[in-house]
């Protein structure tokens, strides 16, 4: 268990290194770096979100601005510290503004995401915000419709929920992104990971 346990850290670490090099799109002239994600590795669950803000792009982590501890005051309220769930971004590299990714971007990164999740093997895989959840399920989902149901894709489950940047801009938000949460915990309580 041991071995395994230090190839995976390692395999997800050498794919970080070889991220870091990339320039397959324009995003990686504007910022500072790849924000490659970081958590449990061994996580039943990953959390996905749009890409790097200036904070994260200042630091090299994702979600540590104000969504992000906003989102883990919502991890711990479900019950999922943060260090226990794997975190990371549809793109890598931190859009101009912070405006939201486009298509042709979010696919020239989808590489990098395929290859965490091939590592990862989550079973469950949040969705934060809609250009996750339009880069990964597909365009015309609308997250008023969607959010808090699971999308079954093979063997692991998507379920998307509104950004916690949408959260702090509009607080109304707050109830059904904690309904979506519980959710959460009960699905992750069905296959025995809590
Ligand atoms: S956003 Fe993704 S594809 Fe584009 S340069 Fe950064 S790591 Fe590469």
């Amino acid at each position: 268990m041991e071995q395994v346990t230090q190839n995976r850290l390692e395999i997800l670490a050498s794919l970080a290194e070889k991220a870091r090099t990339c320039h397959n799109c324009a995003l990686r002239d504007g910022c500072r770096g790849v924000v490659f994600g970081e958590g449990n590795p061994f996580s039943p669950i990953m959390f996905i979100g749009e890409g790097p803000g200036q904070t994260e792009d200042e630091l090299g982590m994702p979600f540590v601005g104000k969504a992000g501890q906003l989102l883990d005051k919502i991890l711990e309220a479900a019950e999922l510290p943060r260090e226990t769930v794997y975190i990371t971004n549809i793109v890598k590299c931190r859009p101009p503004g912070n405006r939201t990714p486009v298509m042709p971007e979010m696919q020239a990164c989808l590489p990098w995401l395929r290859q965490q999740y091939a590592i990862i093997r989550p079973k469950l895989i949040v969705l934060l915000g809609l250009a996750a959840t339009h880069g990964i399920l597909g365009e015309g989902i609308k997250m008023g419709e969607a959010h808090g149901k699971w999308f079954e894709r093979g063997q692991t489950k998507f379920m998307p929920t509104y950004h916690p940047a949408a959260v702090l801009r509009n607080s109304s938000l707050r109830r059904p992104v904690w309904e979506d949460f519980q959710k959460i915990h009960e699905a992750l309580q069905g296959i025995g990971e809590i």
